[in-house]
């Protein structure tokens, strides 16, 4: 299978195949003289590698937590422990609140930590949902760090995002597909039965109402960025859009839909190579973020549009949410590691703590650029 989202000319392209075809693809490769690396001769181990890794930290943060210390989650939750983990929080915190951002195709309630511990009048709001794609597993968990540092952190700038702004973060709004990615590793889509076809799921990233059925999504259900029969089709992004409605775009100083892997800060729009009118200014405060990344762990991240820097995507989240929802600023970062060969997906649990530090300050910067540059 291709592993990329999606390929234009002149981009390197990431294949898995079976170890069955693996020397039938090497010699095609040859015969067309196409240059290739082995990133990984056996694939399957490095995600049982990593699993295990993951057990082990699952385990030790148990019995802390079982103990009475209430750490940031180092390892991987499964959908339910997430959101047990997030009614825990709400629980012991009287600022923080569960509530159901909306209803899966198959049904499944998903949620959101809400935090409120405004000390201003008429609060902006901050809303950053993960997970829309089932396999990018540093999305959920990065969003789980951001929520707890919200929460409970005491550094200056977690006490002023939390007295300042109202916070939504849903951190799993593919259930179904992160669900199934528990053994289907590589799933992107949510599980929705197309009509007509036997393939699975929509791109949740594509089916958004604004620009959609552009160039960079695809009419094919069994393509991994399949639009949808409709635009908005998806209960999924119905869900969220209502939210940053009912909230209203003026509302919002920040929206981000939070993806992996390469190490993006992505700009509007998405779907056409044209700029936003106030472009220069959402990308100054993209630049904002990936300078404060960049002095938390020394990682790069680039700053720019789809179409300037990877490839052309339409119907995505974030054109929805500046188009439609006139939220002003509204990006779609794209997280650790830098490639395929450092884990792409599938990446130790040891990044979660970096991840969520370097990111956190990449928000913090963003508010604050977008708060002082309404
Ligand atoms: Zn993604």
């Amino acid at each position: 299978m291709l592993m990329n989202d999606h390929l234009v000319a002149g981009m390197e392209a990431n294949l898995l195949v079976s170890p069955e075809q693996a020397s039938y693809v090497m010699s095609i490769l040859d015969q067309f003289e196409i240059p290739f690396d082995i990133v990984s001769s056996d694939f399957q181990s490095w995600i049982d590698e990593v699993d295990s890794l993951n057990e082990i930290n699952k385990q030790k943060w148990i019995a802390d937590f079982e103990s009475g210390n209430k750490r940031k989650p180092d390892f991987y939750m499964t959908n339910s422990e997430i959101n047990a983990w997030m009614n825990d929080l709400a629980n012991d915190y009287s600022y923080a609140t569960v509530s159901t951002t909306g209803t899966s195709i198959e049904g499944q309630d998903f949620f959101q930590l809400d935090v409120d511990a405004t000390i201003v009048s008429n609060p902006k709001h901050v809303y950053i949902n993960g997970g829309i794609h089932a396999r990018e597993w540093i999305s959920p968990a990065t969003m789980q760090w951001i929520i707890h540092e919200v929460i409970t952190g005491t550094s200056d700038d977690a006490v002023r995002m939390r007295e300042n702004y109202i916070w939504h973060i849903p951190p799993v709004i593919n259930p179904d597909g992160y669900d199934y990615t528990w053994t289907n590793r590589m799933w992107r889509k949510n599980r929705r039965i197309n009509s007509g076809s036997s393939c699975i799921g929509v791109d949740l990233n594509r089916n958004w109402g604004w620009g959609w059925d552009g160039p960079g999504s695809s009419t094919d259900p069994c393509s991994d960025t399949y639009r949808g029969a409709s635009a908005d089709s998806e209960p999924e992004v119905r869900a969220v859009e209502d939210q940053l409605m009912a909230i209203g775009g003026e509302n919002i100083v920040l929206y981000m839909d939070v993806h992996s892997y390469s190490q993006f800060w992505l700009v509007p729009w998405g779907g056409t190579t044209e700029k936003p009118d106030d472009y220069a200014e959402l990308k100054a405060g993209g630049d904002a973020a990936a300078a404060a990344i960049r002095s938390v762990n020394n990682l790069s991240f680039l700053v720019g549009t789809p179409p300037d820097i990877l490839y052309v995507a339409s119907g995505g989240s974030f054109d929805w949410a500046k188009g439609h929802a006139g939220v002003k600023y509204t990006y779609a970062p794209e997280l650790r590691p830098a490639s395929a060969g450092a884990g792409g997906f599938v990446i130790p649990p040891e990044n979660i703590d970096p991840s969520g530090n370097e990111i956190f300050a990449g928000v913090v910067a963003n508010i604050d650029f977008a708060a002082s540059n309404p």
